[in-house]
């Protein structure tokens, strides 16, 4: 059997159950890490208290910028093949290592990532209470980076966790969205995990109503069928709208002098808040303690979500899926007829329907460029000036491009710009001074859709004889499927996804 290269990621607020982990880790049996690396994610904050360890330990700052940045931080910084996160209130099994080994080594190359499974340990002697049991719903979550692997490699080609989620929410279902839109698979893996309840005030399920800001962004991200993309039911929202629209009237009617319908709206909201405390009361313990805090979240729990929603809208209002501002175009078999390491610029014949097909983009004011891998510079299959007299001869019978990315790397050189990495159509975009999302990448393989879909930009797939089945799938459920250029530039224009 292979040894498991891997590193291990711990953002941290700092709290005492970190050296817990670590002295679990330093005895625990099994492959040991290349490194772990701890985030301090406070803001300010001096030493943090680390055990001995035989294993190298290296602390990287992440200045509060919450957990997505602190990971972010903390695999980029980290050597191994795997990235295993482990949040820092997590207890691991004695032989933890030898687990997460037996979860990883022997998947396939197209799984990215290995999920742990997560046990909440609840009291046995009571009803666990309304945070008890909000905790124990991420052992039933679908994916949870609080002990996650990925492979980073995938990590760098998605660009890692959206640090516009400034919280430890939404942030993991949407980097594991994106990855699988990005046509990996995600295994759940055998090792369990422990994840303690933590202790919180008695307005944390308040506070927690900030997590609505982030299901705005990922409304605008993923669209109105955000929470069946992660396999979530509908939420409360709509209904704490309607509560706080009875008590917001009801106030307005009395303000003006309306009784009658004052106490109508009263009633209304009061069946609305003693329902909704109700339903949370009767699972739970049903102390006094419990019941008072129940009786007031509930009442404050409405308009918090409203609020947080409201202004998490207007934070992401221009995180939008509208019209294209650029077409990017893959070269080879999606503008011009595939001759494996095309040397000659005589041999350039473009895809029926080209020509037409970019007059028509140009006439609309939309911007072009070409994103392309060219590896064959790398193997010395094609000079750099074989290169350039080829793209040359492209632009002579399709017409010009505002930019033109093209990786001359080989497959093993470890760049960050090949497909199906984002970075070409990232830099696309700046060259051509428009937003990421505002950009639509045509090509004829998975690692086109992949590298628009992570980049932020959004993908028409025109399948040929070689484009794999499986990559026609994938992008049929991430991207946009077309028959042919001409199609595929009508789709992209018509802002449709
Ligand atoms: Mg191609």
């Amino acid at each position: 059997m292979n040894r498991l290269d891997y590193s291990i990621v711990v953002p941290t607020t700092g709290r005492d159950s970190l050296r817990l982990l670590l002295e679990a880790l330093e005895t625990a049996t099994g492959p040991r890490p290349r490194e772990i690396v701890v985030v301090d994610d406070r803001r300010g904050g001096g030493e943090l208290p680390l055990p001995d360890s035989s294993t190298p330990v290296h602390v990287v700052r992440s200045g509060g910028r919450g957990p997505a940045a602190a990971r972010n931080a903390g695999w980029r910084h980290a050597t191994g093949t795997w990235i295993a996160f482990l949040d820092d209130d997590v207890l691991v099994a004695a032989d933890w290592p030898d687990r997460l080994a037996a979860d990883l080594l022997g998947l396939p190359a197209d799984t990215a990532a290995s999920t742990a499974r997560i046990e909440v340990p609840l009291p046995a002697h009571r009803r666990p209470t309304d945070d008890e049991r909000g905790t124990a719903g991420l052992a039933t979550a679908r994916w949870i980076t609080a002990d996650m692997a990925y492979r980073r490699s995938v990590l760098v080609a998605v660009d890692g966790f959206d640090e516009r989620f400034p919280r430890a929410y939404r942030e993991d279902a949407d980097l594991a969205l994106r990855v699988c839109l990005a046509g990996y698979a995600i295994a759940s893996g055998q090792r369990v995990t422990v994840h303690p309840v933590r202790a919180s005030g008695p307005l944390a399920s308040v506070r927690a109503q900030r997590g609505n800001a982030d299901n705005a962004l990922m409304r605008r991200k993923y669209g109105a069928h955000w929470r069946r993309r992660i396999g979530e039911r509908r939420g409360l929202l709509p209904r704490h709208a309607l509560t706080t629209a009875a008590g917001a009237a009801g106030l307005a009617f009395g303000a003006a002098g309306r009784p009658r319908e004052a106490l109508a709206c009263a009633v209304a909201w009061a069946t609305l808040t003693g329902e909704f405390a109700l339903r949370r009361i009767v699972p739970g313990p049903r102390t006094p303690r419990e019941i008072g805090r129940m009786a007031v979240t509930s009442a404050l729990i409405p308009p918090a979500a409203c609020w947080y929603r409201i202004s998490g809208e207007l934070r992401h209002r221009r995180v939008t899926h509208p019209a294209p501002h650029a077409l990017l175009f893959d070269r080879d078999d999606t503008l011009i007829v595939d001759i494996p390491y095309l040397a000659d610029p005589a041999g350039v014949r473009p895809v029926p329907g080209a020509v037409d097909a970019l007059r028509l983009v140009r006439a609309a004011g939309i911007q072009l460029g070409v994103v392309s891998n060219q590896s064959g510079v790398a193997r010395g299959l094609i000079s750099p000036g074989q290169l350039a007299a080829v793209n040359d001869r492209v632009e002579e019978l399709l017409g010009p491009f505002g930019t033109w990315q093209v990786c001359v790397h080989g497959e093993d050189d470890g760049c960050v710009c090949r497909k199906p990495a984002p970075a070409m159509v990232r830099r696309a975009a700046a060259e051509l001074g428009v937003d990421i999302e505002r950009c639509v990448l045509i090509g004829d393989t998975g690692a086109d859709v992949a590298a628009a879909l992570s980049a932020g930009a959004r993908a028409v797939l025109v399948p040929t004889a070689r484009t794999r089945p499986e990559e026609v799938r994938h992008a049929r459920a991430a991207a946009m499927v077309a028959p042919d250029l001409t199609e595929a530039v009508r789709m992209a224009m018509a802002g449709s996804s």
